[in-house]
């Protein structure tokens, strides 16, 4: 007897397990599972009646709300293809990706409106809109549509766990975001995979930091909802807020980019808010700047846990949390580790290797490329057959990120392919050179790129955001990287700016900072 494995199944244990828990905290408004699942039947059945059929996509532009966890959970009635939109684009860019699904309905938060308004004219197979709020321009308000069905349970459509779930498009830090499509299979064992290694249960008390529409943030709402976690809402990433909550609601999780986090611990440090009940486990998806695990740890006392994925992969495959071999090393040496991609996750192969596709020494020295072959990757990248031929060559997704493994099986990420810097035939690791600047307590950002260069072909440059009230000049900060670095990898020249441009899941774009510096010229993409 074959059982598909359907996302639909995490709601149901929930529903059946903690029917009365508290599913879902959004400001003042509070959910059980009961009823979330009612109001998620609704959903279903609504969209059956707009003639929402299986594999037809249905795009989601929303912060972190009930609304938006719904979507999840209803589009998957009907077979759905669930599309959620990065919040922080231009009209023109919805415009693209709206049409490039082939998005048949679209639900779009009030707030969000404006940014899809001037567009939806011009995507043709649009045919429904229906507004998280009230209603604008013709289109209905989501509670009042949603109102006019029944909360009964909902029949839904069957569903293989080969059929297509989500199509979430790439974060676009390296050029144009890619369609990435995924099935239920994929989806569902990372969702199993990731409950396992971060020890999800039905104690836990997430807050939604990383957006639900990034592929990192969004693989956490299955996870929790199967585990009957309560899910505690946040629309906008204030570290005053996010603290706020923590304390309020009793939090026990967030997964969070480094850059957050960072905020955070700034708030921390100026406000000290008394939190009685620490974490239990701080998230991050990328690598932080050294010494920034210690001070989640010994600060703010929150276990660090690092994880590594991509949007292609559903998206985690390794964790950096502490194995039972490596509890008798000191703090230090656990915290280095830690900081580190880590080891792979169930489901996953990874391994890091060189150009001839052999696995690189575990020496901590050898860079090489992270393949990996797992039972969470994408069937593809919708509409690119191209792009997918190049990304999964005999059986493995080549990454493009470019690491090192240490003795104890550690990998660390080393940079992206598209980010080394080829000095004078030498390889330099960005994000080395961007630990140095770090280092100084005068940096709060820096974004380290190649420029051109006469002599070496390209030279390390550095863009660096200071803390209010410091004051550095370019020459100082060079020698100070030159004390920590090899001479060739500490930047040439260092521009002050006031921010970095960033994807809308706070990694710092160093394609648009490079642009800047190869106007007149072609780089050689590596
Ligand atoms: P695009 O593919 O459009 O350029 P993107 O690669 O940033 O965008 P995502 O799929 O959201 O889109 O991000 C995956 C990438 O994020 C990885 O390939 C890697 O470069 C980076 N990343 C993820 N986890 C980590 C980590 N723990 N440490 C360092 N980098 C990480
Ligand atoms: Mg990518």
């Amino acid at each position: 007897m074959h059982v598909p494995l359907v996302l639909t199944d995490f709601l149901d244990r929930a529903v059946e397990q903690y029917g009365d828990k508290t599913a879902i905290i959004d400001d003042e408004k509070r959910l059980t599972y009961k009823q979330l699942n009612a109001r998620v039947n609704q959903l279903s059945r609504g969209l059956q009646e707009l003639g929402i059929e299986k594999g037809d996509k249905v795009a989601y532009l929303a912060p972190n709300t009930t609304e938006m966890l719904e979507g999840f959970c209803g589009v998957y009635g009907v077979g759905g293809v669930m599309t959620p939109l990065n919040t922080r684009l231009k009209p023109a860019d919805y415009q693209f990706i709206l049409t490039h699904s082939e998005s048949k309905a679209l639900f779009v938060d009030e707030e969000l409106y404006p940014l899809v308004q001037p567009i939806l004219s011009k995507v043709s197979n649009l045919k429904h809109v229906i507004i998280h709020g009230d209603s604008q321009d013709d289109y209905p308000g989501y509670d009042e549509w949603r109102g006019k069905y029944s909360t009964e349970l909902f029949d839904r459509v069957p569903l293989e766990e080969t059929d297509i779930a989500s199509l979430l498009y790439t974060s676009g830090t390296t050029g144009d975001p890619k369609g990435v499509l995924l099935t239920h299979r994929s989806n569902y064992l990372h969702a199993l995979s990731s409950m396992h290694h971060l020890k999800v249960s039905d104690q836990d008390t997430l807050l939604h930091v990383l957006p639900m529409f990034h592929v990192n943030g969004w693989g956490s709402p299955f996870y929790y909802t199967a585990n009957g976690a309560t899910q505690v809402m946040l629309r906008k990433v204030d570290p005053k807020v996010i603290l706020e909550k923590v304390k309020r609601h009793g939090v026990s999780v967030m997964h969070m980019a480094p850059t957050v986090l960072n905020m955070i611990l700034e708030q921390y440090e100026s406000e000290k808010p008394g939190i009685d009940q620490p974490l239990r486990v701080v998230i991050a998806g990328s690598a932080p700047p050294p010494a920034f695990v210690r001070k989640v740890e010994e600060d703010l006392k929150w276990e660090f846990i690092q994880v590594y994925g991509m949007t292609e992969i559903s998206p985690l495959i390794t964790t950096s949390a502490i194995r039972s071999m490596e509890q008798e090393k000191t703090n230090e040496e656990k915290y280095r580790l830690k900081a580190k991609a880590g080891y792979s996750m169930i489901g996953a192969r990874v391994k890091v290797v060189d150009e001839l596709g052999n696995e690189v020494p575990h020496d901590g020295k050898a860079i090489g490329e992270i393949v990996t072959r797992t039972n969470t990757v994408m069937e593809g990248y919708f509409k690119n057959p191209e792009a997918t031929n190049a990304a999964i060559r005999d059986g493995w997704l080549h990454t493009g990120d470019m690491a090192v493994v240490d003795g104890d099986g550690f990998i660390e990420i080393v940079d992206r392919m598209k980010d080394v810097i080829i000095s004078g035939g030498e390889n330099i690791s960005s994000i080395e050179v961007e630990g140095a600047l770090y280092e100084h307590p005068g940096v709060l950002e820096a974004a380290v790129v190649a420029v051109p260069d006469e002599r070496w072909g390209e030279v390390p440059h550095a863009v660096v955001v200071l803390r209010d009230g410091h004051n550095l000049a370019e020459g100082e900060l060079i020698t100070f990287c030159r004390e920590k670095l090899a001479h060739f990898k500490a930047p040439k020249g260092i521009t002050f700016a006031e921010e970095l441009p960033k994807t809308a899941s706070g990694k710092i774009q160093k394609v648009v900072i490079r642009k800047e510096f190869w106007k007149d010229r072609d780089r050689m993409v590596h």
